[in-house]
């Protein structure tokens, strides 16, 4: 194909309608139907990235291969299509200026009085493109968050309304995400506020193509020719996106309201045969099917806001899916976690996980859930900090040294089992500084890590400063827990095991940032299979 096709997919009347997995959703159709697709996300806050961000501010923080921080909705895009994402897909407004910042302090503007229109929406149209040129992708999809009418996202609209007049109507299109609400009283679903929200798109000069309209009923063939009359889009193009029981339907659902079809008639791509959804329908129907149950528990500091721990919880759906087996999972909150409640705590779970986090607060809960289960041989996953803490409680419980820690917990600790890796010693800015993206490891010949890689040499995502301490290696491994896993380039321990228990692993990277539909992660595939016995 010569050009690159857009699309962009914009949020209207509220926020939270779920525009990622539309996006997604709408990807992984076309890409069922052969064609290359990649999904961008704008954010409009001044963080260069939300690398910086509390978790509770906009949940998880997903790293791509190339080490870039971004937005959770990356997760979905990868889990969805099965293809990596990376910097390019995910910018922010604080991007966008800090470029047109540093372009002007060198001189680039030539003098000019730099605005936001054009420069910063000449940035913004950059971005988006260079996916495009890339000549890797048929279609681009971007997602621009915010609703529409914010104040922030006025240069991204701004933006999409040039590049859909340079393009062309046929080289790029917009879908417009609605809600429909239903008012119980009048027993009515309810199309002004979609009416309005187009309303205010076309003040900006976009007429949306398609409106996907989120509701709670069904709307009904009227309702849909009533919104199409009053918002100027053709009656096919009005979508009908139901509340589902799991985003893994929301791309069948779209394929049955012909989202797919629509979109490829307006911008002239030829219907290459029937898509192949196959693998996706395996997988939702094993998901759907259960055939066993299992319980596993989830220790982590962000437990109130679910998104934290996003990628975690969508590995453990691969992985029951791919064990035929409905996993529950009961969130522990790790600064409730004691001596005396562990037990109690953890009394349905067959297994548990400690999550990944930053800072002191729950660190203590967590060492004891891992003394537990490492005292009951009760299956154990340690991701990231969750690793850190096993090593943490080894230390202590095994190897007799008390007052270790993590020197991001006691700097003043006299044994320092995890510390700072030497390279970040002299590193004081926070974004985008940590040891992150993509590394090498080295499994150990008779691992259990190599007999669930099935490999020798992988790959994985990291996200963190602290490292385990090779000094006291010698000691982990005369006293039971072995390091599998090995950085080759810097030596760093990449893998912990304890081989005298049943199934005991901590991992300094991140395996839930490469679990998708079609490759569920083999460390959660297995795990859960050890729960599930
Ligand atoms: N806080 C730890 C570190 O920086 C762990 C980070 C994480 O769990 N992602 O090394």
């Amino acid at each position: 194909m010569s050009s690159t096709k857009y699309i962009f997919v914009t949020g209207g009347v509220a926020s939270s309608l779920g525009k990622g997995i539309i996006s997604a959703s709408l990807a992984k159709l076309l890409q069922a139907r052969g064609l290359k697709v990649t999904i961008q996300k704008l954010d409009p806050y001044i963080n260069v990235d939300p690398g910086t961000l509390n978790p509770y501010e906009h949940g998880e923080c997903y790293v791509t291969e190339d080490g870039a921080e971004t937005d959770l909705d990356l997760g979905h895009y990868e889990r969805f299509l099965g293809v990596p994402t990376s910097q390019a897909n995910n910018i922010t407004t604080g991007r966008i200026y800090q470029n047109v910042i540093n372009k002007e302090r060198h001189g680039d503007y030539l003098g000019k009085t730099v605005q936001v229109v054009p420069h910063i929406t000449d940035e913004i149209k950059y971005n988006i493109k260079q996916l495009g040129k890339t000549g890797r992708y048929d279609v681009v999809i971007t997602e621009i968050g915010g609703t529409v009418g914010d104040i922030e996202s006025l240069p991204f609209i701004e933006a999409v309304r040039q590049i859909r007049y340079e393009v062309g109507s046929t080289n790029a299109l917009c879908i417009h995400l609605t809600l429909v609400p239903y008012l119980a009283a009048a027993g009515e679903l309810k199309t002004k506020p979609t009416q309005n929200s187009v309303k205010s798109l076309l003040a900006y000069g976009i007429q949306p193509d398609v409106l996907v309209c989120r509701t709670e009923h069904e709307l009904g063939k009227d309702l849909k020719k009533k919104i199409a009359l009053f918002c100027n889009v053709d009656a096919n193009a009005v979508i009908e996106s139901m509340d589902a029981s799991t985003i893994y339907d929301v791309p069948m659902m779209m394929q049955e309201e012909k989202l797919d079809i629509v979109v490829m008639d307006k911008l002239h791509l030829p219907h290459k045969g029937k898509p192949n959804l196959d693998k996706w329908k395996t997988f939702l129907s094993r998901l759907k099917n259960p055939k066993t149950e299992t319980t596993i528990a989830l220790v982590g500091k962000y437990i109130e806001l679910k998104d934290s721990y996003k990628s975690i919880v969508e590995s453990i759906i691969h992985a029951g899916a791919a064990n035929e087996c409905r996993v529950k999972i009961e969130w522990i909150k790790a600064e409730d976690v004691t001596a005396k409640n562990v037990a109690s705590l953890l009394k349905n779970a067959k297994g548990v996980i400690v999550a990944p986090g930053f800072g002191e607060r729950g660190i203590e809960g967590k060492i004891e859930a891992i003394k537990y289960v490492r005292e009951n041989d009760i299956p154990f996953l340690g991701i990231c900090l969750g690793m850190q803490c096993a090593v943490i409680e080894f230390a202590r419980n095994v190897l007799g040294l008390k007052r270790a820690n993590s020197t991001e917990m006691d700097i003043n600790t006299t044994d320092p089992v995890i510390s700072l890796l030497e390279q970040q010693r002299a590193i004081v800015k926070k974004g985008g500084t940590m040891r992150l993206g993509q590394y090498a490891c080295k499994l150990k010949k008779g691992s259990l890590a190599l007999k669930i890689y099935g490999e020798e040499r992988i790959l994985e995502r990291h996200r963190h400063r602290f490292e385990f301490n090779n000094e006291y290696l010698k000691d982990y491994e005369k006293a039971g827990m072995m390091a599998t896993g090995i950085n080759p380039d810097g030596k760093l321990v990449e893998i912990v095991e304890i081989p005298a228990h049943r199934w005991f692993v901590g991992v300094q990277f991140h395996p839930e940032y490469r679990s998708n539909v079609d490759r569920p992660h083999p460390l959660f595939v297995d795990f859960i299979k050890e729960c599930n016995k």
